[in-house]
């Protein structure tokens, strides 16, 4: 498991002036700081619990969050890969698993203050879209619809990659909107707390718009269809269920159903839309009325390896993952295709052979993890 997972989306370049870019997308870092290997199975980690790690190594564990080591080499890996992607996507998620008694607001903004210092350091010239996860609050999955001391210092920390009007918004509800970079200027990022929506959040349950960001988020996409601006939007916790137990839904009813609304209504501006809170590798097809498909999510693997303590879950432990796309920077187009179906206007998936044919993005990762 030593080894990062490293996923490529190709895009087929068929459109005449079309400029392909980079970017990429972390998430569920999830840093447990006091991570050890100890000949100690009950002193490995904190985020395992009560659970024994018999054998940890230095790289990480199954029951445990990642180590220092571990999302340090993730990010220094990304810049050997692709040193100069056009931007990077960062969907949250960066504290242990622990209760929250072993936390606190000092400790979450500490976590955040260090990753973001370690991604700024190792890409100082590149913008960085954050949002934040379920975890970067304390009390855990408690963000409230309104400004509070955690947004406020966050949007301190990532005042470098924000604009004045996104910091204003992000104090208020902790989503922003701003134009993508790149020569035509028709591309949009959406950034939500959909944390807001969480089922675990008892800050908004009952509320039926909470930070009005579903009231912002249609006056947004309403504006981007006038000016010709194809959008991305991107979050933490997805709507839709965890495939792994499927009758567990993260977005409370109300708000899925008004999630996919805004989906099928704005759909054509759509180009994208990438969530992390799974650390799985998947994705979420939109359908409209009729059942056609109208828009996809793409759920990116986490760095961390830790294994869910959800009820019912087999197989809940993950290899770390970080994922790179091709877009095409005039209509932020992201058609994937398997090798095989190359040519005009062929599209599908493109499948795991990828990852297992790619022995060069392999090599060029594990020396890396050994430094
Ligand atoms: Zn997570
Ligand atoms: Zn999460």
């Amino acid at each position: 498991m030593r080894l990062l997972k490293l996923l490529l989306f190709l895009a087929p370049w068929g459109v005449a002036g079309a400029e392909p870019g980079k970017f990429w997308h972390i998430s569920d870092l999830h840093l447990d700081p006091d991570y050890k290997v100890s000949e100690d199975p009950l002193q490995v980690c904190p985020s395992a619990g009560s659970q024994p790690v018999p054998n940890a190594g230095p790289w990480g564990d199954y029951l445990c969050d990642s180590p220092w080591v571990l999302i340090n080499s993730s990010i220094y890996a990304m810049k050997e890969i692709e040193p100069e992607p056009d931007f990077i996507l960062w969907t949250g998620d960066d504290t242990p698993h622990v209760p929250n008694e072993r936390l606190g607001e000092a400790a979450v903004l500490g976590i955040l203050e260090r990753l973001t210092r370690l991604v700024r350091g190792v890409f100082p010239d590149t913008k960085v879209y954050a949002a934040l996860g379920n975890h970067d609050f304390h009390p855990k999955n408690q963000l409230p619809a309104g400004s509070n001391n955690i947004y406020n210092q966050v949007a301190e920390l990532w005042r470098p990659w924000l604009s004045n009007d996104s910091i204003a918004l992000f104090k208020e509800g902790a989503f922003y909107s701003e134009k993508l970079p790149g020569p035509s200027g028709a591309g949009r990022i959406v950034v939500l707390n959909t944390n807001l929506y969480y089922s675990n959040n008892e800050q908004t349950a009952g509320m039926a718009d909470p930070g009005q960001q579903f009231r912002w988020l249609e006056d947004v996409l309403t504006s981007a269809s006038r000016a010709k601006e194809m959008v991305y939007i991107i979050g933490h916790v997805p709507p839709g269920f965890f495939e792994k137990t499927r009758n567990k839904a993260w977005f409370r009813k109300g708000f899925n159903e008004e999630y996919l609304k805004v989906v099928r209504k704005h759909h054509g501006v759509i180009a994208g839309q990438f969530f992390g809170h799974h650390h799985t590798d998947s994705f979420r097809m939109f359908y409209d009325e009729a059942g056609a498909p109208i828009s996809v999510m793409f759920l990116t693997p986490g760095v961390t390896p830790w294994k869910t303590t959800l009820p019912g879950v087999v197989n809940g432990a993950n290899n770390p993952g970080i994922r790179i796309f091709e877009y095409d920077r005039a209509t932020l187009s992201l058609q994937v295709r398997s090798p095989g179906s190359a040519g005009a206007g062929g599209g599908g998936w493109e499948g795991p052979e990828r990852l297992a044919a790619s022995p060069n993005s392999l090599q060029l990762i594990h020396p890396l993890l050994a430094q």
